[in-house]
């Protein structure tokens, strides 16, 4: 009885939540758009290119996001054929292999765009597509490569993914152990790559392995096109995830696979270097794509209490709830700005590892405060998921407010008191409707993983400290 009440009542304030998020997104969407002509990276042609992208994702891909988040897959390969036979696989990649030759500028207001897509595993794996598997073929692929592997893949007929963590290395990319060893004409690949974002769906990966030769740990290691039907790769299991529940995340082994040595991208041992040249744009098309999802986080947490009343008031009418969205929305604007300016200088031929690692640091944190204050606002609406992983993420924001602390006692961090502020008030507003999966949660589990994936907080920290010239000389 009780059950099924609560079934119904749960049922009634779905739908009105979904709703609600439609109409927020709609108020969002325009203003998003409209907010875009102001900025000064932005011309119209940007707001174009944005403008076609959006269709696309409101038509083809938002209205099978739910299936896909419950089937723990999207269909890769259609989703890229779309997008490939649009142009935005190959934004700013040369036209004479399929892209549309646009300087980075464009990316920025692609992955920003790609922000409206309802969920944060397809975004993630369009990203690893375009800026993460392809860059290096793209700069240092012989012509003949580029024609096998790059063409097919901006054009989304291939999906294509990045082997580089592996079970026993993430952090720390040079401890790799797989290896590719010259045997006549070819490369013998045994070793296993983990976390591999499409890994279950891809057609090629852009691989790392040590290759051997001289120079230690950073000049051994090559990057190599492999293609995934190669005998004696097994893509063992799609590694269940807390987030991106979208996006598959496979765990391969390779048992004396074999691949000609033409599939080198580049010079031999040079994988190392070119893999670090990336990050730069990787990391400044990973927070753009972080933007937008915030800001939606914000409008439908707004929405939300605004319609809800407790003890004969709106939710919203506290102060403390109005102020808090308010300072969550200036934190949102200040990273847009640091984006921005960060690509401003790097468009003009400048080194930005520094800004761009800056920006990867906030907004990672961003993610996590953003979504940890919205979602509290929401009460219970909560998780489906009953592992005791992901109940134990959802439980310990409270030591992540702990960990960040420490940081921020050192006066490093503000994001980190945030945390901490975070965890107070929380203990203040628990109670409430419960949880249940929608948008806000999602994107709490989904941006969970910036902080980690693509180079961790304090990875981002050790190159912010060397900048500073603060770290500590290796002995
Ligand atoms: C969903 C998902 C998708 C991914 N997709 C891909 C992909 O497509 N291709 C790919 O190659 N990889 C991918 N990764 C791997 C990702 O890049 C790694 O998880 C990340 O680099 C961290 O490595 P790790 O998990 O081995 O953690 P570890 O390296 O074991 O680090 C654990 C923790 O140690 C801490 N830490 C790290 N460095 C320091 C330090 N210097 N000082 C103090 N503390 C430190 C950090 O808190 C870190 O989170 C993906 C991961 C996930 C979860």
């Amino acid at each position: 009885m009780l059950a099924s009440k609560c079934t119904q009542t749960c049922r009634i304030s779905f739908q009105i939540l979904a709703k609600r998020q439609q109409s927020a997104l709609a108020s969002f969407a325009v203003n998003s758009i409209e907010s875009m002509r102001e900025e000064s990276i932005f011309t119209e042609d940007h707001v174009a290119l944005r403008q076609s992208l959006r269709k696309i994702i409101d038509n083809e891909i938002n209205p099978y996001v739910e299936e896909w988040e419950r089937k723990k897959m999207f269909p890769a390969h259609q989703v890229m054929k779309v997008l490939g036979s649009n142009g935005f696989l190959g934004v700013n990649k040369p036209v004479e292999y399929g892209g549309l030759g646009l300087d980075f500028s464009y990316s920025v207001a692609v992955a920003e765009e790609l922000g409206n897509i309802n969920c944060g595993g397809v975004p993630m794996a369009i990203g690893v597509q375009t800026d993460m598997a392809t860059p290096a073929l793209a700069r240092f692929g012989s012509d003949e490569l580029k024609r096998q592997f790059l063409v097919p893949t901006i054009a989304g007929d291939y999906v294509s993914c990045l082997g580089v963590s592996e079970p026993g290395a993430g952090s720390d990319v040079a401890n790799i152990k797989t290896t590719a060893v010259k045997d006549g004409d070819d490369y013998v690949i045994n070793g296993a790559k983990m976390w591999t974002t499409s890994g279950m769906q891809a057609d090629w990966m852009c691989l790392l392995a040590n290759t051997g030769g001289e120079g230690g740990i950073h000049f051994n290691k090559s990057l190599l096109c492999l293609p995934l039907d190669t005998k004696g790769v097994n893509r063992a299991k799609n590694i269940e995830k807390i987030g991106m529940h979208s996006s598959d995340t496979a765990q391969i082994f390779f048992d004396d696979v074999r691949i000609p040595q033409k599939y080198l991208i580049g010079e031999e041992g040079q994988g190392f270097t070119y893999q670090m040249l990336q990050f730069q744009e990787e990391r400044l098309f990973a927070i753009a794509g972080m933007i937008v999802p915030l800001e939606k986080c914000i409008a439908y947490t707004i929405d939300y209490c605004r319609d809800r009343k407790i003890f004969g008031k709106p939710i919203l009418d506290n102060q403390v709830v109005h102020f808090r969205m308010a300072e969550l929305a200036t934190e949102v604007e200040l990273l847009r700005s640091l984006l921005y300016r960060s690509v401003a200088i790097y468009m003009r031929g400048n080194d930005v590892t520094k800004l761009a690692s800056m920006g990867k640091l906030k907004a990672g944190r961003l993610a996590r405060e953003v979504t940890d204050a919205c979602l509290q606002y929401w009460g219970g609406m909560g998780y489906t998921d009953e592992v005791p992983i992901s109940r134990y993420f959802r439980d310990s924001r409270y030591m992540a407010g702990n960990d960040v602390t420490k940081l921020a006692s050192m006066g490093k961090l503000k994001s980190g008191r945030l945390v901490r502020e975070l965890s107070d008030a929380c203990l203040q507003y628990l109670g409430g409707m419960g949880f249940t999966p929608n948008l806000v949660s999602r994107a709490f589990l989904d941006g969970r993983l910036l902080s980690i994936g693509g180079g961790a907080d304090e990875v981002m920290l050790s190159i912010i400290c060397k900048y500073m010239g603060t770290l500590p000389k290796q002995k």
